[in-house]
């Protein structure tokens, strides 16, 4: 347990404002500031920050809550991690005794063993038994050099080569386990789980060995092999060689399909280029890449696999509103074999010449349709001003609707009335979509953290009122406590919120957001601060007075409860219940 002086002073140091507009860009709003959440793919501004409360909310996704919250979601922390993380930020040192949590510990130890084991692959690798190992790197044309940056290695063919040399240095067979780097038999004992493999490192913004992709030098299966997801490993947050990438000076990112054409950019000095991770690319790593940088290039080969692979990343970096430029590799080439046969000074020209996506879009849609023919000239029409209505930027559409009439001779007018035409049209259904996944998500926010509320209605909504009241002041605790017992609280997830907020008075400690995140998972904070962003909706209402009628909603709600069962009642019990009602209704 942290000292409350500890995460005050820690509160005090980080304001939210600013840690919050390190990641996103936020405009004032009243007393509030807006800006895009970084939680979930938005054009327009959802999220929400509260300086008054030091707290945030989402009200597209529902994310919500405190500082450190922030932190735990947006870093893929645990809450000690980002405590520290706040902690180094303003120059802090943290109380000892405070890494006795299991959950940290095991992710220190995890990340320990990862660090051996890439000490261990790469050692193996230039020793006599990874000698065909280092030929196939070497045949790639990677140098010893390059292989030392990226830490490459060898996995021996044998079962017990990391097992017996991880032990030997004192770990545990779950510490290994957990690494993802030994596997259980049924019979019960322990091996390696990669074997005869070249072993790449995953390392992540903060220099950890957090996981490992491991290829084979032959045609076995599976070509690749890559550690499942550990406590230090989440594959979509993640995004290979951005440890470098992010050091290297350059405006843009390069994104490739896999991590050997990341390794031969890097050698080639294209120190900008990433790789989503033996796993498709998805909306977080799409989120992670806007975070640094302002440009994304993508290479992606030219099979069908690789052009739907280049589709589905436009889409989802599209909403993050970065740019978005192509790259296509002449005669279907991957970059490593581009780079070989024609040197990197080419390679430069490619990416200099890359065509943005509105350009490659527009030329694939074309290629569907027969411009000779009328019909074919008004479906392409049709299909290219859906295309430009994506565009934000009405310059951007008035440059591409000027060069679209030239080539099929129509007006510009005329195509920049069918592109507003589609932008009204989409504008109509995003919102209609955006209004459906607002109830979807705050429906399954309170689902996750308060499974009982959608039962009990009526209850659970008095008692988040009041306990939205009672986060925001404090002082009337001391007189709802004498009214309400938690034992009165309908919904289990509400009756222990009730119960932290009561010990917390009793023991003179801060009742804010920030203290209660050490206690409760992300989803249950996000709930927690709906209800006080509720709350402070109704101003009004956050009146001491206000609370009482809660808590006799809560109680009427208990009685009415204890009635629908009554078969579980004792006779006595049941006229205990109805006179209690009766003296309620005085
Ligand atoms: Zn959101």
């Amino acid at each position: 347990m942290l000292p409350d002086s500890f995460i005050q002073e820690l509160i005090a140091k980080n304001d939210i404002e600013s840690v919050v507009s390190s990641y996103v860009s936020l405009k004032r709003r009243g007393r509030n500031l807006v800006g895009l959440c970084p939680f979930h793919g938005e054009k327009t501004p959802s999220f929400n920050l509260y300086p008054e409360t030091a707290s945030f909310y989402c009200f597209g996704c529902g994310a919500g809550g405190d500082v450190i919250t922030f932190i735990k979601r947006i870093e893929n922390l645990s809450y000690i991690d980002a405590v520290k993380f706040l902690a180094d930020r303003v120059g802090m040192t943290m109380p000892e005794h405070t890494f006795d949590d299991g959950a940290a510990k095991q992710r220190v130890r995890i990340l320990e063993a990862n660090r051996e084991a890439a000490r261990l692959y790469h050692k193996c690798l230039y020793s006599e038994t990874g000698k065909t190992a280092l030929d196939y790197y070497h045949r790639r044309g990677y140098t010893d050099a390059t292989i030392r940056h990226f830490g490459l290695g060898y996995a021996p063919d044998s079962f017990w080569f990391l097992r017996d040399e991880l032990r030997k240095k004192g770990f545990h067979d779950e510490e290994l386990r957990a690494a993802w780097l030994c596997g259980r038999s049924q019979k019960g004992s322990i091996y390696d789980l990669f074997r005869n493999r070249v072993m790449i490192p995953i390392i992540d913004v903060r220099g950890n060995v957090i996981a490992f992709g491991g290829r084979v030098l032959d045609d076995s299966k599976p070509k690749y092999l890559n550690s499942g997801e550990t406590p230090v490993f989440k594959k979509t947050n993640n995004l290979f060689a951005l440890n470098f990438a992010k050091q290297s000076g350059q405006k843009q990112l390069i994104l490739c399909e896999g991590y050997m054409d990341v390794i031969a950019l890097h050698q080639a000095g294209f120190t900008n280029a990433v790789a989503a991770l033996g796993t498709s690319f998805t909306a977080d790593h799409a989120r992670l890449m806007a975070r640094y940088t302002d440009e994304a290039i993508l290479i992606f080969d030219a099979d069908a696999a690789g052009q739907k692979g280049a589709q589905r990343a436009i889409g989802l970096l599209r909403d993050t509103g970065i740019n978005i430029r192509l790259v296509s590799i002449p005669d279907g080439k991957d970059p490593d074999e581009f780079i070989k046969n024609n040197g990197p000074e080419r390679f430069k020209l490619l990416l200099e010449r890359s065509a943005n996506d509105v350009e490659y879009r527009l030329i694939e849609v074309g290629k569907r349709h027969l411009l000779t023919t009328s019909d074919g000239k008004v479906n392409y029409l049709k299909d290219a001003t859906a295309l430009l209505a994506e565009l934000h930027n009405p310059l951007e559409r008035e440059v591409y609707a000027t060069r679209l009439a030239t080539e099929l001779g129509v007006s510009k007018e005329n195509v920049l009335l069918q592109i507003n035409n589609q932008i009204k049209r989409r504008r109509k259904q995003q919102q209609e979509r955006q209004m459906s996944q607002i109830v979807r998500r705050a429906e399954t926010m309170q689902g996750k953290a308060n499974p009982e509320a959608a039962k009990a209605v009526r209850g659970a909504s008095a008692e988040e009122a009041l306990l939205g009241i009672l986060l925001l002041n404090p002082e009337f605790l001391a007189t709802i406590e004498k009214e309400l017992q938690p034992e009165q609280m309908i919904t289990a997830f509400n009756r222990r919120l009730y119960e932290t907020l009561l010990s917390r008075h009793h023991e003179a400690k801060f009742i804010e957001l920030s203290y209660l995140a050490e206690e409760y998972e992300a989803e249950e904070m996000a709930y927690i601060s709906k209800m006080v962003k509720d709350s402070r909706e109704r101003v009004s209402s956050l009146t001491l007075d206000q609370a009482r009628r809660y808590v006799q909603v809560i109680q009427h709600e208990h009685e009415l409860r204890g009635l629908q069962n009554p078969e579980d009642l004792t006779p006595e019990q049941i006229q205990e219940k109805l006179k209690t009602m009766k003296q309620m209704k005085q």
